[in-house]
């Protein structure tokens, strides 16, 4: 075991240093190579955690997958005394747990799941200070005399995990969370960072108020999530399209969501029915049920979950290859948390999705007939509207997914179905300019479906209270059909010449003059996709091909026969010590082994995510594995080992 000191005197005398260990291991940038065998912090992981360091708090918001662990592990190991760490998953909890005691890091859980005795074992650890990191969930931290005890004790931290759980507005609201705030007053002098991969302003106000935060500082990462792609495609038969799909991602992971629980099981069946290792996951199965298929998903290498929205929160398998959406979600934050599921370990996945006018009803009465307040109601509208207006987007989607969460993206991504299949343009600009005199006409205050009405000549009991069929714009837009007029009033509310009302009731009135007043001059050339005439929708084209994640790891060949004997001696790994898979080593580690095939320790010490307490454990039987791999496959191709 190796043993990482801190400048506490506790730690040290229970894990005295070893030769390998010299004191300046309280340096962040040595403790992230030493203990978690990485060269380089991450984006703003640095600047996070020197401001923890220099003791301040703060709020980050980071992607899934961008790293938000290292922001509070590395200074709890850094800064004298326990990290508190509160999270709101036991699964989630074990399971750093678990990855952490491989780093050689003495951390444990505490919640309710917890046997009495291993739970006897982490209170004689926790008093005698033989502790580094403690993840407690926030019923059981504020349960009992826990906080006295901690009050008692040096403490390096506060973090806290999916902190947006404190906020009533998303939709992973946990009372207990609110009581998070006090930890203000009662520890004034620790430093607390809340991190969360929700980006939505609301949110994030809300969990600087809730949480005290207000004199912290906000550390905004990069929402993009550029190793995943983008793929969208008109829904025709949906279980047919997934079929083709998942047959480009044989022996992968991955989560397929559907709305109902029903077409969930539906389509778990068809996919056990071709082979697949498929299961379901809904809130209407019994628990044991829903906890094996999650442990199935977890510790297999190629499960295929079938779910609704109820799986979701606390799955932070790294390795997950694609996330398929057969219907809609309900809105462009959902989909940006269901697709980021996928590829979390920075290699290539994708995120696929059918979508078709069929879905948007639907959603549109789900919103209607909640018991919601009329504001929520109509932000619920709103965020709907924003996902149909990505769903029709023309050119990248990457660039207006960042957009609605305020990023620009400057160039076009090059890893989306807008990027890699450009669909043909039509030349819009009359019909632009008849939408538009027909919001001008009809007053500036209708929403779109009335608007369409209008164009279409239409003579329903609206238009003729209104007189709206003794309008010059009535009847004047019957080149276009619906669906396509909805299409393009979307797409010209998307780019600015149509907005909201400001009343907020779901009309539209014109946006900025700079944009309305030259196309209605007849001086803007505007060309947009529209959706085929609803009578010619056909089949669309093939899909993209997939990049697999062996050929993208910095261009480097690599030897597959090489990486499925890695995974092989890790599978048994794993088995033996009943964790999942990744917890010995990630996917880019072992890809990263077979390309650079290191000869001895040293050379394997280089590698990304091996430190040294996995160098000590894992390292000889690695080596072993690549020179067997390498006597079988013929050794021409080995850089790092001469015959
Ligand atoms: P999040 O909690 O933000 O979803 P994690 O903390 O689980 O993300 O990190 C995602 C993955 O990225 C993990 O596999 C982690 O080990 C890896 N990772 C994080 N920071 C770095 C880094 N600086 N260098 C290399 N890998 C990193
Ligand atoms: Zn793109």
């Amino acid at each position: 075991m190796v043993c990482v000191p801190k400048p506490s005197a506790v730690s040290s005398a229970s894990c005295p240093p070893t030769a390998a260990t010299p004191p300046e291991s309280t340096d962040p940038q040595t403790v992230l190579r030493r203990v978690f065998g990485y060269d380089a912090f991450r984006g703003p992981q640095e600047a996070i955690v020197r401001h923890v360091m220099g003791g301040g708090s703060g709020l980050v918001l980071m992607p899934t997958g961008g790293g938000k662990s290292l922001c509070y592990q590395v200074p709890a190991l850094c800064r004298p005394g326990l990290a508190v760490v509160v999270s709101p998953l036991i699964a989630l909890m074990d399971d750093q747990v678990e990855a952490l005691l491989q780093l050689g890091v003495r951390a444990a859980a505490l919640h309710s799941g917890l046997a009495s005795g291993p739970a006897a074992a982490l209170w004689r650890q926790l008093n005698s200070g033989e502790l580094d990191l403690l993840y407690v969930s926030p019923e059981r931290l504020l349960a009992g005399d826990l906080l006295e005890r901690l009050a008692e004790r040096p403490l390096a931290l506060f973090a806290i995990d999916e902190a947006h759980c404190v906020s009533q507005w998303g939709h992973d609201f946990r009372p207990e969370y609110i009581q998070l705030g006090a930890l203000a007053e009662r520890f004034p002098q620790v430093p607390r960072l809340a991190l969360t991969a929700t980006a939505d302003p609301r949110t994030r106000a809300e969990i600087v108020k809730r949480l005290a935060l207000e004199n912290g500082q906000v550390f905004l990462a990069s929402f993009d999530r550029p190793n995943i792609r983008y793929l969208l495609r008109p829904k025709e038969q949906p279980s047919a399209q997934l079929l083709q799909f998942l047959g480009e991602h044989r022996g992968m992971a991955g989560i397929v969501y559907a709305r109902s629980r029903s077409r969930v099981d539906r389509l778990a069946a068809e996919l056990k029915g071709a082979g697949y290792d498929a299961v379901a996951y809904h809130a209407g199965l019994a628990t044991e049920i829903r906890s094996a298929a999650l442990q199935r998903f977890r510790t297999g290498s190629a499960v295929v979950v079938v779910a609704t929205i109820a799986f979701g929160m606390g799955i932070d398998k790294p390795d997950v290859r694609f996330v398929a959406h057969v219907d809609l979600p309900k809105s462009l934050e959902a989909y940006y948390q269901e697709t980021g599921r996928a590829g979390r370990d920075g290699l290539p996945a994708v995120a696929w999705m059918v979508h078709g006018p069929g879905d948007v009803p639907q959603l549109r009465r789900f919103i209607d007939d909640s018991s919601a307040s009329e504001e929520h109601k109509r932000i619920e509208h709103g965020k709907l509207e924003a996902l149909i207006g990505f769903s029709e987007a023309a050119g990248c989607r990457r660039q207006v997914l960042l957009r609605h969460f305020g990023e620009e993206l400057a160039e076009p991504c090059g890893n989306c179905d807008g990027c890699l299949e450009p669909r043909p343009l039509v030349q819009v600009s009359v019909a632009a300019q008849k939408a538009i005199s027909a919001v001008y006409r009809t007053g500036q205050r209708f929403g779109a479906a009335h608007v369409v009405d209008v164009l279409l000549g239409g003579s329903t009991e609206k238009i003729r209270q209104l007189g709206h069929d003794q309008l010059s714009v009535h009847g004047i837009g019957r080149e276009l059909d619906r669906g396509q007029w909805r299409s393009l009033i979307r797409q010209l509310t998307g780019l600015g010449y149509l907005q909201p009302a400001a009343d907020g009731r779901g009309g539209l009135c014109f946006g900025s003059d700079l944009l309305v007043k030259p196309l209605l001059r007849g001086e803007t050339n505007l060309e947009l996709p529209l959706p085929p005439p609803q009578k010619e929708r056909r089949r669309s084209g093939s899909p993209a091909q997939t990049t697999t994640a062996t050929t993208a790891l910095g261009g480097s060949r690599v030897d597959d026969a090489l990486v499925e004997a890695l995974k092989a001696w890790r599978r048994e790994q794993a088995r033996q010590q009943g964790v999942p898979p990744y917890v010995v080593f990630h996917d880019r580690t072992l890809i990263e082994l077979a390309a650079r095939q290191p000869g001895d320790l040293n050379a394997l010490a280089q590698v990304s995510g091996i430190g040294s307490a996995k160098l000590e454990r894992y390292g000889e039987a690695v080596l072993a594995v690549i020179v067997t791999a390498a006597a079988a496959g013929g050794a021409d191709s080995r850089p790092g080992l001469t015959p």
